[in-house]
């Protein structure tokens, strides 16, 4: 399938030829015509699936059909809701971008940075709005947004959304809005939780799945080494210096993990960064920038710290731990090998992990190749480790300051 196949206007293929897309992704062939048809739709997909391209495109398309001949008092018109300020600011680029050739505009609000910008931006108006949930909630309160005009309503992410305590917030959202529209909701996953939501809020939706096919690894050379935890630093290391060249994201479960094996890489003189929830939002960005930059070449994040940011040229990806979750793994390793080009992803297994490894395979349709050899291998028979805490138990938890007054924010 070609985009000339999926009609969208000129000023929009203009711009996606700019972008030097060939062709449409699956989830972008899949969803486009069913949100050009103006139905609801329930979308798994994750990050690399060119899914913001796949509800910004059509969103575009209805409302550049649907111009007010008047330029003045511009409506918002849809409205984007994103779990995180990077995500949100990254859909709002995506806007910019595929919106360049029509005379449609799009801001991003969100938490964390000065309310009064934001407001002079929205009282010149718009047609597309990207927000985090609780700033939205505040402007709409302080009257600065009107959400009567929205014909459609975009949830990216909702699991993390919801995981991140914010399904109150949407819900509110969603009733703000005029009864009669549009909602398309996105998911890396889709637990319990997001299915009930959806059933709530959404009206006879179309389902489009893409996280379970191949697509996303099939261009990825997998690697499991199985290893005892205490040994995990050492196999990463002598990965590092052996094996793995160019830029690596190493994805660690919890934010400790990931202070712990950054100040390790450091020590070893790595040139290496890292993003989590307790990093202040300027440290993120400063992390991912010079990621992105290539002058800093590992960056170690949490999931949910990573989740969607486009990084581009990854080279490898390594599971320090594993996730629990199947889809979990799959997103992490489609950083590397996207848009045709390979990638490898090399995964830590430890005696307490085994079971991850079966659940992974079963969703990949495959195999991963073992490397048995290596420096530090499990004894098949060695047992998971229980987790003694020593000293005192008033001693100070590992959690933060910060990390306790931000409960919501627990990642
Ligand atoms: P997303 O899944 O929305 O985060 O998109 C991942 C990356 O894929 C972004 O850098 C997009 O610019 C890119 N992309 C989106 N659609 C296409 C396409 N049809 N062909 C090539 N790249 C694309």
């Amino acid at each position: 399938m070609q985009f000339k196949d999926l009609h969208l206007n000129k000023p929009i293929l203009k711009a996606i030829i700019e972008k030097n897309y060939e062709k449409p992704t699956l989830i972008q062939e899949e969803t486009i015509p069913l949100i050009l048809n103006k139905q609801d739709v329930i979308a798994s997909a994750q990050t690399g699936t060119g899914k913001t391209a796949a509800f910004a495109l059509p969103i575009l398309q209805l409302l550049f059909d649907k111009q007010e001949a008047s330029k003045k008092g511009k409506k918002i018109r849809a409205l984007i809701i994103s779990p995180t300020r990077e995500l949100a600011i990254q859909i709002d680029e995506n806007f910019k971008n595929y919106g360049k050739y029509t005379n449609l505009r799009s801001t991003v609000v969100y938490g964390g940075a000065s309310i009064e910008p934001q407001k002079e931006i929205l009282k010149k108006g718009v047609d597309i709005l990207i927000a985090t949930p609780g700033r939205l909630l505040d402007l709409f309160k302080q009257n600065v947004i009107n959400l009567a005009n929205i014909e459609t309503l975009v949830l990216d992410e909702a699991d993390l959304m919801l995981d991140m305590g914010f399904i109150e917030d949407v819900l509110k959202i969603e009733k703000s809005c005029p009864k009669q529209k549009q909602i398309l909701l996105f998911s890396a996953t889709m637990p319990n939780k997001v299915v009930q939501l959806a059933n709530t809020i959404l009206n006879n939706p179309k389902m489009v799945d893409v996280t379970t096919s191949s697509v996303v690894t099939k261009n990825v050379y997998q690697t499991l080494y199985y290893v005892p935890k205490p040994k995990k630093i050492e196999l990463c290391l002598h990965l590092l210096r052996n094996t793995i060249r160019g830029s690596v994201i190493i994805f660690r479960r919890t934010k400790f993990g990931v202070d712990k094996l950054e100040k390790a890489l450091l020590k070893n003189n790595y040139n290496v960064d890292s993003i989590h929830g307790d990093k202040s939002q300027t440290d993120r960005q400063e992390a991912l920038k010079s990621f992105k930059k290539g002058t800093v070449d590992i960056l170690i994040a949490t999931d949910v710290a990573a989740r969607g940011i486009d990084v581009k040229n990854v080279d490898a990806v390594i599971n320090f731990d594993l996730p629990n979750l199947p889809e979990i793994y799959v997103h992490r390793i489609g950083r590397t090998g996207r848009a045709g080009k390979e990638g490898v992803s090399y995964s830590f297994c430890s005696a307490d992990e085994k079971s991850y490894v079966a659940s992974i395979e079963k969703l990949i349709h495959n195999n991963i190749f073992v490397e048995e050899n290596h420096p530090y291998p499990l004894d098949p028979k060695a047992k998971p480790e229980v987790h003694k805490k020593k000293g005192s138990k008033h001693k100070k938890g590992r959690k933060s300051e910060a990390s306790k007054k931000k409960k919501k924010r627990w990642y």
